[in-house]
């Protein structure tokens, strides 16, 4: 990809955690990870290789020890990411590692303990500090939401319904980019509010799992945050910027063991390993940079986080090790891993007045509320003084007149009640009305106090519905939270200067190091051919030393190929063997007309990656036009063929009797035994209790088809009445 002004490459840093206990009582004593603070360099011991063999050394932009503070991640490596958000830049921050080496700890911590808060909670006091301290000609609209993607479907843990709800899709926009159709989000007007809403997403995803580690291993959880900031600019008109903050917290990235496992596990141990795939295999083709296609549409995870690889986003990943020697070969991949997300490009930029702005809307909708409130206002006042008989013009009304109109306005709600109060006193008081009148006026009044009182109920809601709208606008420098003072300020901004100057001058000795082994030969001149010798030795030396450690890397890559492909075939071996036991099913047990037809109805639907069925009536064709189901025929429980009402019309035959199928009269014809079949053997229709076929109807007297003429002759045995009591009974 190439560079351009404006792009800028993902920032790693890698994080390792401490040896827990467990590891420190079990595994061979030692981490095998050293980290060199100052350069940004991780060092990774193999525990299995002679001591001889070359450690395997990878540079990022910043690299966190067990000693580091959660304090000093957030202030060196996402504070300035939090800044462009708000700045109107969107913003990602992924946790990449195994599970157990620290993601949830890095992106959440331990939210009690100010020491342990992680990039999350930090990120919520950030984002909401800088409101508060912003200038008050700025309004500010900040929504959250959270997500999880579990066996490649997208939940919304905001959702009360979280559980039972269905499964959200992806929708594509030029404005937004790739964004979930649905998903919850909530105003957030202060830090509790935030929290609030991220306690309640943790608890959705606490409840439908029945292991949380083992879930929390197995899903990705996006917290959303979306900062728009309305500010004047030099043209006098209002624009919005808005930021957008990914908070990511990956499946653990180990590989799923996959032996012996079937159906659904089966099913979702390929999932979880195609998502992170698919994510490697976007940061693979984003880093190498000359394959054209990246294959972002492969999974939810990838297509979700697309502007943050190569797109419009800032990006910091925080890779996370453990440092025990039993995950050596995890611990490599991830920092391989993260190493090649060092290469990719991005192009962040400023999302100005983008339309789907919601701020704009809110402030729409509060303009709109003010100026129907003021109207109405402004007539009640109009009234009052036309009641005091002055004389008012609305056009001479201002913004700042607003609060006398209001006062007004409900002084005269007050002097109305007064006076239909009194003028009601004056009729129940004046003897010289009839009764009647009396009760008229009376009730013209009551019905005036009830128009005053509905009228003003409606201002009242208009009222709380503009209050209501408004407080969700942040302004800047109003209290939401308490000021921090000076002194406090001054050293967030201390703290936030040196972390600049320890990053900008681990990236000055990078840039020595990596300048030094190139300019190494050409700053050395020789005074003697031994001294050249030498010194062309040890350079040999250094380079032999990189071939090796350059040669093992390939063999450890093609090794990694190997293993990754035998998981393949594997996990495609069992999905075979799956398809066709379905295989055997269907062709065996479902008949060949039913499938046909479920399979004509199949089609495979790109966006939601799933099969699924057409409508047996296509959406183009209006209910309108739908044929219509024939009416009952009047009398008659089913709708009736015109051939069976002339069947009924010409004699009541009990095949078109619609309520009684049933004939229940006695049967009075003689027995009609004299078919030609029959005829042909007469001592079977004499005796017929010789008769022992087992094929003949015994006992059994069927009704002759309707059609049947009395003395026709059937061929069919089954119409023939051999031993009916009723005939012989008749005969
Ligand atoms: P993951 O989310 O990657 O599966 P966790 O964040 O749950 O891992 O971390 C596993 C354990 O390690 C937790 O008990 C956590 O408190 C601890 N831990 C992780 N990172 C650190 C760290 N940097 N310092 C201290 N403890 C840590
Ligand atoms: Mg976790």
């Amino acid at each position: 990809m190439s560079k351009n002004k404006s792009s800028e490459s993902v920032k790693v840093v890698v994080r390792c955690r401490p040896l827990n206990r467990r590891e420190e009582s079990s595994g061979p004593a030692g981490s095998i990870v050293q980290m060199d603070l100052r350069l940004g360099q991780v060092i990774l011991r193999n525990p299995r290789a002679p001591l001889s063999e070359p450690q395997k050394t990878f540079t990022f932009d910043a690299v966190y020890d067990a000693s580091s503070k959660q304090r000093d991640l957030y202030d060196e490596s996402v504070r300035p990411l939090i800044d462009s958000v708000l700045a109107g830049f969107n913003g990602t921050i992924f946790a990449y590692g195994q599970t157990g080496t620290g993601k949830t700890y890095t992106m959440q911590g331990a939210w009690l303990d100010p020491e342990k808060r992680g990039v999350i909670p930090n990120a919520f006091d950030h984002v909401f500090t800088h409101i508060s301290r912003s200038q008050s000609d700025k309004q500010y609209l900040v929504r959250a939401s959270y997500l999880e993607i579990y066996r490649e479907e997208i939940r919304d843990l905001l959702d009360p319904n979280h559980a039972n709800a269905r499964a959200l899709e992806l929708r594509e926009s030029p404005e937004t980019g790739v964004y979930v159709r649905d998903l919850t989000s909530c105003v957030c007007k202060s830090i509790k509010e935030i929290e609030e809403v991220m306690n309640m997403g943790n608890q959705a995803r606490a409840v439908g799992a029945t292991d949380m580690n083992e879930h929390s291993s197995r899903s990705h959880a996006l917290f959303l945050i979306t900062v728009e900031c309305s500010q004047p600019g030099p043209d006098g008109r209002k624009h919005i910027r808005v930021g957008r903050l990914n908070l990511v917290d990956l499946a653990g990235s180990e590989r799923q063991a996959k032996t012996g496992i079937q159906g659904e596990r089966l099913k979702e141990a390929a999932k979880i390993n195609l998502s992170l795939s698919a994510l490697g295999n976007v940061i693979s083709a984003l880093a190498d940079g000359r394959s054209g296609h990246v294959p972002y549409r492969d999974s939810k995870l990838t297509r979700l986080l697309q502007d943050s690889l190569g797109g419009n986003a800032k990006t910091v990943m925080v890779a996370t090790l453990g440092p025990a020697s039993q995950h050596y070969e995890e611990t490599l991949t991830t920092l391989r891993y993260a190493n090649r997300a060092k290469n990719i490009q991005n192009q962040p930029r400023v999302n100005e007045d983008p339309k789907d702005a919601l701020l704009r809307e809110f402030q729409r909708e509060i303009a709109r509320l003010r100026a129907q409130l003021n109207h109405r206002k402004w007539r009640s006042k109009q009234k009052k003084e036309q009641v005091d008989g002055e004389s008012w013009d609305e056009e001479t009304e201002g913004e700042e007149e607003g609060a006398e109109v209001e006062k007004e306005a409900e002084e005269y709600v007050k002097l109305e009640e007064q006076r239909l109060e009194r003028e009601k006193e004056a009729i129940k008081g004046d003897r010289f009305l009839l009764a009647e009148e009396k009760q008229r006026l009376l009730g013209e009044k009551e019905r005036m106090m009830g128009d005053l009182r509905k009228e003003q109920e409606a201002t009242e809601q208009l009222t709380a519905k503009y209050k209501a709208m408004e407080s969700k606008l942040l302004v800047g420098g109003k209290n939401i939270m308490d000021h921090t003072n000076e002194q406090q300020k001054m050293l967030e901004m201390k703290r936030q200067e040196i972390a600049e100057q320890t990053r900008s001058e681990r990236e000055m000795q990078q840039q020595m190091l990596s300048q030094d082994e190139e300019t190494l030969e050409l700053r050395e001149t020789f005074t003697s051919l031994q001294q050249e010798v030498e010194a062309k030795t040890k350079k040999l030396k250094k380079l032999y030393a990189k071939l090796q450690c350059i040669k093992a890397e390939i063999q450890d890559v093609n090794n990694e190929h190997v293993t990754s492909r035998q998981e393949l075939e594997q996990t495609q071996n069992e999905l075979t063997r799956e398809l066709k036991f379905k295989y055997l099913i269907i062709e065996n047990f479902i008949p060949p007309e039913e499938k046909n037809k479920i399979m004509n109805r199949l089609t495979f639907d790109p966006e939601e990656d799933q099969w699924k069925f057409q409508p047996l009536v296509p959406a183009e064709i209006k209910s309108s036009q739908m044929k219509k189901r024939p009416t009952s025929a009047v009398g008659y429980k089913r709708p009736i063929s015109q051939y069976a009402r002339v069947a009924i019309a010409m004699g009541a035959h009990s095949r078109y009797r619609a309520e009684n199928i049933m004939f229940l009269e006695l049967d009075m014809t003689p027995p009609m035994a004299t078919s030609l079949d029959r005829s042909a053997e007469p001592e079977l229709h004499q005796s017929p209790s010789t008769d022992d076929s087992p094929t003949k109807d015994r006992g059994v007297h069927k009704s002759r088809s309707w059609c049947q003429m009395p003395k026709s002759v059937t061929s069919s045995a089954s119409n023939v009445s051999l031993t009916c009591p009723a005939a012989t009974a008749a005969q």
